[in-house]
């Protein structure tokens, strides 16, 4: 309890004297009747002032490590991803939500599906007779609470959600939308989600290349959100993980790094809050035209 606690205060920034989720993002419009489906317009905005990076401290917890950051990116004022780090004691909670929904939609919808899945970790997962099912269905609770938020709000707000729960040495990992996990070991680099995307689609059809995808005019359509229909297909992912870093990540820093990019400073670097801090300054070297989240985790 006494873990949860401070994982709780941790989350919501009441360690630090700030609010990890606050913020919002990027107006909205949707292009279908039935909202399964939005386009994410860049608004024009204006820089008012510095947004520092956030960061997030974890305690050390063997056989991992890990931190998290997110920052606003240089060409919006506001922040819109959510981010959750659980030490559970013998287990690990990690979640990375991108709102959307404009006005201030997205960081509510966001929180919300963080605050969701969050909460439906309570009981000690590493007793879960089935983590994945575990992680699915607290998808679908965050799918829930944020879809009645909307309704009561008569809001077309949504967020991807990505979250991992660590037990031992294996991820249980589910998503919805294009916040995206990943896995870097033995110098290589994995993509362990798939994104929900029109591009993704696009770029597994042939049609288009990973490369021209990130930077696709199209890239902020989904066809598959937390919040715009009651029951939502959750994907999720056993990875056994060794010697490497874990990776959940929101499209502000995927958008703007290679995985080559990426690969390269999870490796370079020993420290998990130096890594964080490396990714967040390149997407910003690199445009930083959205919010950026990371989470890394290192396993020994
Ligand atoms: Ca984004």
């Amino acid at each position: 309890m006494h873990h949860l606690w401070s994982a709780i205060k941790r989350f919501f920034g009441m360690d630090y004297g700030w609010n990890v989720m606050t913020f919002a993002r990027v107006a909205v419009d949707p292009v279908s009747a039935r909202e399964l489906t939005r386009v994410l317009q860049p608004v024009p905005t204006i820089r008012l002032r510095p947004e520092p990076a956030v960061t997030v401290h974890a305690d050390h917890q063997p056989p991992f490590t890990w931190h998290g950051i997110t920052d606003a990116g240089l060409m919006r004022t506001q922040n819109e991803d959510c981010l959750a780090m659980l030490d559970l004691g013998r287990s690990a909670f990690f979640a990375v939500a991108d709102g959307m929904g404009g006005h201030d939609a997205g960081e509510v919808a966001s929180r919300i599906a963080v605050d969701t899945v969050s909460r439906e970790m309570h009981d000690d997962p590493a007793e879960s007779g089935d983590p994945l099912a575990l992680v699915a269905q607290s998808i679908r609770a965050a799918n829930t609470a944020v879809k009645q938020a909307a309704l009561r709000k008569a809001s077309n707000m949504g967020t991807t959600l990505t979250t991992a729960l660590v037990i031992g040495k294996t991820a249980y990992v589910g998503s919805v939308g294009d916040s995206r996990a990943y896995w870097i070991g033995d110098g290589s680099i994995t993509q362990i989600t798939r994104d929900h995307s029109l591009v993704a689609r696009l770029v597994e059809a042939g049609r288009l290349s990973k490369e021209d995808a990130r930077t696709d005019l199209r890239s902020n359509l989904l066809f598959r959100n937390i919040g715009s229909v009651d029951a939502v297909e959750v994907d999720v992912f056993r990875v056994p993980l060794s010697g490497g870093i874990l990776l959940l990540c929101s499209d502000g820093l995927w958008g703007e790094l290679g995985d080559d990019e990426i690969r390269n400073i999870c490796t370079e670097e020993e420290r998990t809050e130096v890594m964080c801090a490396r990714l967040v300054q390149q997407a910003n070297a690199n445009g930083g035209k959205d919010n950026i989240t990371a989470i890394v985790v290192k396993v020994a």
